[in-house]
């Protein structure tokens, strides 16, 4: 064992204040976006929302894009949108936020979770198609950590079956696949502005399409179902006649949030730059350890950096994830471990899903740690990170 002390057992951590895992980054600029509108006539539904809802169509090559509340609701008008409705089967990955599964639950689908690539961590092709039934009405898959899916080979599948292709790019604005950007490559694609995420409007999401019957039905949606359009009114030809054509919600985003959204979409290049610079770093510097296996990217796909993820090879450690991290931890590095897989929660267990259903994302799991990583780090607190890593690791490391 190496000679330092780790500071779970006393000795001084590899820095003195805690480094989140994930933090926003937000400037004058985005202030000043925010109280331009403050004082503007419309703090809701007014021009500032389609000029975000283009900006963000414009940038990933999109028709369409339609602004919602939050990424779940987004991703709920998604589900709506396809058609998903009670007893429909919605396949997806267990290796994700609890909401993806959650919104095929909101339509009254039943979710199929097909698992994980090992090398990926993304839903794999294959273990999909053996998912297959005639109530298979939907896929919905994730770019884990911003790294896009199989994009080809998935939506190959959905077209083979006559199903939408429903992508949850909530880790993956800006990231490319064959050098097409993430937002244009599936039926509908849901990306989140939760301040972990790339840019940020607090709360906020959007689906992006190419298809304008979604696109209709995703501007229901989010506001309760009622449409002004005349073209598509049952009876009326009062001025201030709508109706309410289906059940929607209250998903509407504020032009506050899109203002946010604007601002900081100005700053994505630079992000995401960032973003791979650090990824990179740890790429190098974890390379010759055979204690972890840093993240494979597959070949054609430039990732987005989201989430930076070790997987342990515990094989060669005399430590369990769980202490690992408790050391980390202590080292005052924020890290985090993504995810769960979603069925293992009480929720989905008392609907009935046992453990075992995905061995692969069931085994990652249990090695797997999430470093910190966001535009705001310094080198020094890249540097930081990779010292605790490997300080860590040669103190629990296996000696032959
Ligand atoms: C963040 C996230 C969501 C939900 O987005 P919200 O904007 O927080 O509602 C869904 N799926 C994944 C994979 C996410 O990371």
């Amino acid at each position: 064992m190496s000679e330092e002390t780790i500071a779970l057992y006393g000795g001084k951590p590899v820095r003195e204040n805690y480094l989140p895992y994930g933090k926003q980054w937000l400037d004058s600029s985005d202030t000043q976006a925010v109280l331009n509108v403050l004082t503007s006539d419309y703090l809701t539904t007014g021009p500032t929302i389609e000029q975000f809802e283009k900006r963000i169509a414009d940038y990933v090559g999109a028709k369409y894009a339609v602004a919602f509340s939050s990424g779940t609701a987004a991703l709920h008008g998604a589900c709506f949108a396809a058609g998903i409705q009670k007893n429909d089967q919605v396949i997806t990955t267990p290796l994700t936020f609890a909401a993806t599964a959650n919104t095929i639950r909101y339509q009254g689908g039943n979710v199929l979770f097909a698992d994980i690539d090992p090398n990926t961590y993304n839903i794999s092709a294959k273990a999909i198609e053996a998912l297959f039934t005639n109530k298979t009405k939907a896929i919905i898959t994730v770019d884990f950590t911003g790294q896009p899916v199989d994009y080809e080979q998935i939506q190959k599948l959905a077209d083979k079956y006559s199903i939408p292709l429903i992508s949850d790019a909530a880790h993956a604005i800006g990231a490319t696949y064959h050098k097409q950007r993430v937002g244009s490559l599936a039926d509908m694609t849901m990306f989140s502005f939760h301040p972990v995420k790339h840019i940020t409007t607090g709360e906020g999401g959007i689906i992006t399409t190419d298809d304008p019957v979604y696109h209709q039905k995703l501007r229901d949606f989010r506001n309760h179902g009622i449409t002004r359009d005349q073209n598509r009114l049952a009876v009326s030809d009062q001025p201030w006649y709508y109706e309410m054509q289906s059940l929607g919600f209250n998903y509407r985003m504020t032009d506050l949030q899109a203002a946010l959204g604007l601002s900081q979409l100005n700053k994505i290049e630079d992000f995401l730059a960032i973003r791979r610079a650090i990824a990179n770093k740890y790429n190098e510097a974890f390379h010759e350890l055979d204690l972890i296996h840093s993240p494979y990217q597959l070949p054609h796909t430039n990732s987005s950096w989201h989430l930076y993820v070790i997987r342990l090879q515990l094989e060669k450690l005399n430590v369990s994830r769980t202490e690992m991290f408790r050391a980390l931890q202590k080292e005052n590095i924020g890290v985090n471990v993504h995810y769960i897989p979603v069925y293992l929660h009480p929720y989905y267990q008392q609907l009935g899903y046992q453990k075992g259903l995905c061995p692969q994302a069931e085994s990652l799991y249990q090695a797997i740690i999430t470093l910190p990583l966001f535009p705001k780090m310094s080198e020094e607190d890249t540097d930081d990170v990779i010292a605790a890593v490997k300080k860590v690791l040669s103190y629990y490391e296996v000696l032959s």
